[in-house]
């Protein structure tokens, strides 16, 4: 029987994505949300055609062209001596091979078209400041209960709410957490601060030993994303918000080359962010009977891709479809999570393998291994090519 009301704990990019792909099919959609506002941080995120095929279907064309940038490259590039030891063609190629292009975005900006289009589904569709501690089921529905101990009826729950889910937790248990030693410093820099003739409308990976950090141009190239991943010894909080000094992210790239520097250069002092990369293991069972997970909730992945937010719109449309064939919610929920985990693992996998890629110390090394896998082949065959809207569900 199609269920009558869907739970959604987060209003994350993942939370956002699977109530738009719900509403958008008829379904009662309900999403719960801990914090007072609604918002994302201001930084930069990617989206590639398997995730945009989704954003399309939701005709959200238009309103991702008015905010986004389209890069022409991604390059990859040594850390002092710039040179280009591979590229991945983004411009046309991209879409004309997977059938939606490649964007960058501020989050700011992406978070918000998403709440704009679940509010024109429902605009009562978002409850604030409703902090999720757990639910209970049985045969007839699922109860979310909230931390002031109140409660919500439904028929199905998806827990997308984030790294530290409490859904998952009870799901699932805790998830070990192992520190890279890596972590990830983040700002963001308006294009009158930077030398004129920086770099072209490009993305870049900029590859050294033990450290590479990223580079890509947001908001039709008004502003540069920096995204910084050095070794460091001790473990950091795991949060997007911690600011730290200027002078230790200098420090963590000195020597490298001259572009780099002048964007280093021309960051704000006391707005540049850091935080640590843990490593999870991809968890198989994500799901009860009424409850399941989605996003970082049940596959959290190290950035090494750029695929966390692609993976949970993934999810979204998946969950979406299985709710809509399905003759039941069990079954439903079942069908999801066999035509997803696959997948996710994968995504997590690869992901910290490309870190070994980046990382390599010498120079003559880390040129080889470039050249012995071409890695816009490998992505455009397994990753890039994905239809979350077909992928068949059985
Ligand atoms: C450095 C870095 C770069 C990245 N770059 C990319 C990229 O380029 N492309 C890409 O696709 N991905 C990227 N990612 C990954 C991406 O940011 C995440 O995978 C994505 O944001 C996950 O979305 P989500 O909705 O699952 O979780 P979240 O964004 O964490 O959202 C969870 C939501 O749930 C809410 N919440 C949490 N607990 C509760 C509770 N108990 N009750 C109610 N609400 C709750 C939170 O407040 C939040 O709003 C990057 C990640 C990092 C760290």
């Amino acid at each position: 029987m199609r269920p009558g009301k869907i739970l959604i704990a987060g209003a994350g990019l993942g939370g956002l994505a699977a109530a738009a792909c719900l509403l958008k099919r008829g379904f009662g959609v309900r999403v719960f949300e801990q914090a007072p506002q609604l918002g994302e941080v201001g930084a930069g995120i990617q989206q590639s055609a398997n995730s945009v095929k989704v954003l399309y279907d939701l005709g959200l064309r238009a309103a991702l062209d008015e905010v986004a940038v389209k890069p022409r490259d991604y390059e990859f590039r040594r850390f002092d001596t710039g040179e280009l030891m591979h590229k991945i063609p983004f411009a046309q190629a991209h879409e004309r091979e997977h059938g939606a292009p490649y964007y960058h975005l501020h989050r700011a900006d992406f978070h918000r078209i998403l709440v704009d289009k679940v509010l024109s589904l429902d605009p009562g569709c978002i409850a604030l400041n409703a902090k999720v501690t757990g639910f209970s089921e049985n045969g007839g529905g699922v109860t979310l209960k909230f931390a002031d101990g109140s409660s919500e009826k439904g028929d199905v729950l998806l827990g997308a709410d984030g790294i530290k889910s409490a859904i998952r937790a009870q799901i699932h248990g805790e998830m070990p957490v192992h520190y890279t030693g890596f972590v990830a410093w983040r700002f963001t820099v308006p294009r009158h601060k930077l030398p004129a003739n920086l770099m072209d409308l490009v993305g870049a990976v900029w590859c050294g030993p033990q450290n590479h950090c990223v580079v890509y141009w947001l908001r039709r190239g008004e502003v540069l994303n920096f995204v910084g991943c050095p070794r460091r010894a001790q473990w950091e909080d795991e949060s997007w918000t911690q600011r730290r000094p200027w002078e230790e992210l200098k420090a963590d790239y000195a020597g490298w080359h001259p572009t780099i520097q002048a964007i280093l250069d021309s960051a704000e002092r006391n707005e540049c962010y850091r935080w640590a990369l843990n490593d999870r293991k991809p968890i198989r069972e994500w799901s009860t009977g009424r409850a399941t997970l989605l996003g970082d909730a049940a596959h959290p992945t190290l950035p090494f891709l750029a695929q966390g937010a692609c993976m949970a719109i993934e999810d979204g449309a998946v969950v979406a479809r299985a709710l809509e064939g399905a003759g039941s919610v069990p079954e439903a929920l079942r069908l999801y999570q066999r035509a997803r985990v696959e997948r996710c693992a994968r995504v997590v996998t690869e992901s910290g393998a490309h870190g070994g890629l980046y990382h390599i110390v010498d120079a003559e090394e880390m040129k080889k291994a470039f050249a012995a896998r071409n890695i816009a082949k490998e992505r455009a065959q397994w990753l890039y090519n994905y239809d979350p809207l077909t992928v068949p569900l059985h």
